[in-house]
């Protein structure tokens, strides 16, 4: 039997249902900070939950680890990956000042375990009109700030109750992604691994580094909560600014929490990743101090570093990825990519100008950037390449654009519900805990998953719809979802929502 997707329950039924999910989401503290500290606004999520393909998401699981091991073999060759990175450096102010944070940190460093909170995202790739021509192709690998972990289980979780209960008209099996428990688990394993590394009188605490203006606000104390009440670890979210006022440097090289003066065992960075969470000199020198305190960062600026998009480009040459894991490692991972090209002076790089510049309409320019926004689509990119100087061409990485089924489904946002195509895009979760000078990889985790979907923007007039949310995976035996191409770009919608 084929079931329609998304259902259409009919006017009064939808407006139930959106209400329903509404005042679940507020109950259940699946939420937004609103327009100051205390005032909440229900999370946007789907109005039901995506068809998604189950082969799909079993490879983005299983490869989890893979992807976690490759990344670890990147970081214990420290020179190659700053190497790498010079030639983008050259142009990018940011990426110069994160290798400059490294290298004056690299003499101070006294820890020698280095934590990671993963999240390499996808999207489904259609190369013909049939379902069996599905894949997921890799858009990105994470390694810093990464979003969502908490809501995702709370988002499933509404998602299944509302299955369960017949409740949204659509039939099949949600299952609740565990990234909640497992981002925490991570954390607190880094966290255990810390204390045999030093004999502190107080329980140390884990610092969670965040934005001053963060709205994400839940997603994170979700995780401080599971800390305090499942493994009984504190957790203290602090802006840089904090920091440079409340933590110093001790004569062990620890890192101390002067209001109560604890120790800090582990630094977890939920912000860092952009520009703009350094408008001064005070923010470099804080991060500087916590780089180079024996507290384990999660992740190091070394590691930070290793997931740009200059890395992921080079990561996809056959030639390269085989220097960090074997053959049959190499080809597991590669079913997942799609092509990546630099745009230097190099033979490669000459191959991507030429395609840049003469079929843009197959690929987006990606600057050495996180957090959405940044992209430039399609025939955007020949004015773009053309209004720079070509040699500041270097900065930035090619990429094939990857074809996306057509879907649709309806977003509960702002009270509104919005109906129309979408883009569902996989997030797998990953956590690591390694051990810099033995090698020695001490954790290596597959930490669940986060379905993003956005509505398809229009390049039309320049609008970008900038519609996200947070979705679930339905997974049915029969329902059906339409699967013509789609050749609208999708929007960098949750760009005001960290990575
Ligand atoms: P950021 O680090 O800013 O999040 P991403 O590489 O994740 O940058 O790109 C942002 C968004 O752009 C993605 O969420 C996805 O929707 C879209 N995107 C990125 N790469 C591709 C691609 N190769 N094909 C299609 N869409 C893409
Ligand atoms: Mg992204």
């Amino acid at each position: 039997m084929l079931v329609r997707f998304p259902p259409s329950p009919g006017e009064w039924q939808e407006k139930h249902l959106k209400a329903g999910i509404e005042d679940w989401e507020l109950a259940h503290g699946v939420v937004l900070q609103g327009e100051r500290p205390g005032i909440a606004k229900a999370l946007p999520v789907t109005m039901y939950p995506s068809p998604f393909s189950r082969s799909g998401l079993s490879l983005g699981l299983e490869i989890q680890t893979l992807y976690n091991a490759l990344y670890h073999s990147v970081i214990n060759d420290s020179n190659w990956v700053i190497e790498q990175l010079r030639g983008t450096a050259k142009y990018d102010q940011f990426t110069r000042n994160l290798i400059e944070i490294f290298e004056k940190s690299l003499p101070k460093r006294t820890q020698k375990l280095t934590g990671g909170i993963f999240r390499s995202d996808y999207l489904v790739h259609e190369l013909s009109a049939s379902k069996e021509s599905r894949q997921i192709k890799q858009v990105e690998f994470n390694t810093v700030s990464v979003s969502f972990g908490g809501l995702s289980t709370k988002v499933t979780e509404l998602h299944r109750f509302l299955c369960e209960n017949g409740l949204n008209y659509v039939h099949g099996d949600v299952n609740v992604s565990p990234s909640l428990q497992e981002i925490a688990s991570g954390l607190a394993a880094m966290h255990n691994a810390y204390l045999k590394t030093s004999n502190d009188s107080q329980p140390p605490l884990i610092l969670f580094v965040v934005q001053p203006d963060e709205t994400n606000v839940i997603d994170q104390k979700l995780i401080e909560y599971e800390l305090l009440e499942k493994h009984e670890i504190l957790g203290r979210r602090v802006t840089f600014e904090q920091i440079s006022r409340q933590v110093v440097l001790d004569e062990h090289n620890r890192l101390v929490y002067l209001p109560r003066g604890q120790v800090v065992s582990v630094v977890y960075y939920r912000a860092g990743y952009s520009p703009a969470d350094y408008p001064s000199e005070m923010e470099w020198e804080t991060r500087l101090l916590l780089e180079s305190s024996h507290a384990i960062q999660c992740p190091s600026v070394l590691t930070q570093l290793a997931g740009s998009k200059k890395i992921q480009e080079l990561l996809t040459h056959p030639d390269i990825i085989r220097q960090f894991v074997d053959n049959e490692k190499a080809e597991q991972l590669e079913k997942t990519f799609v092509k990546m090209w630099p745009l230097d002076d190099s033979e490669l790089g000459l191959e991507g100008q030429l395609l840049a510049i003469s079929e843009p309409e197959g690929f987006v320019l990606k600057p050495q950037r996180e957090g959405g926004g940044n992209n430039v689509y399609r025939e955007k990119i020949v004015p773009f390449l053309k209004n720079m100087p070509k040699h500041e061409w270097s900065a930035y990485t090619l990429m094939e654009l990857i074809q996306t089924p057509k879907v649709s489904n309806k977003i509960v946002r702002d009270g509104e519900l919005i109906s129309g195509n979408v883009v569902n895009e996989l997030g797998v979760f990953g956590t690591v805990l390694w051990d810099l000078e033995s090698g020695e990889e001490l954790m290596n985790t597959q930490a669940g998953w986060l379905l993003r979907t956005k509505l398809q923007s229009s390049d039309e007039g320049g609008v970008a719809a900038g519609y996200g949310c947070i979705d679930a995976i339905l997974l049915p035996e029969n329902t059906h979802a339409s699967h013509e191409p789609s050749r609208r770009t999708t929007s960098d919608s949750l760009a005001n929502l960290e990575i």
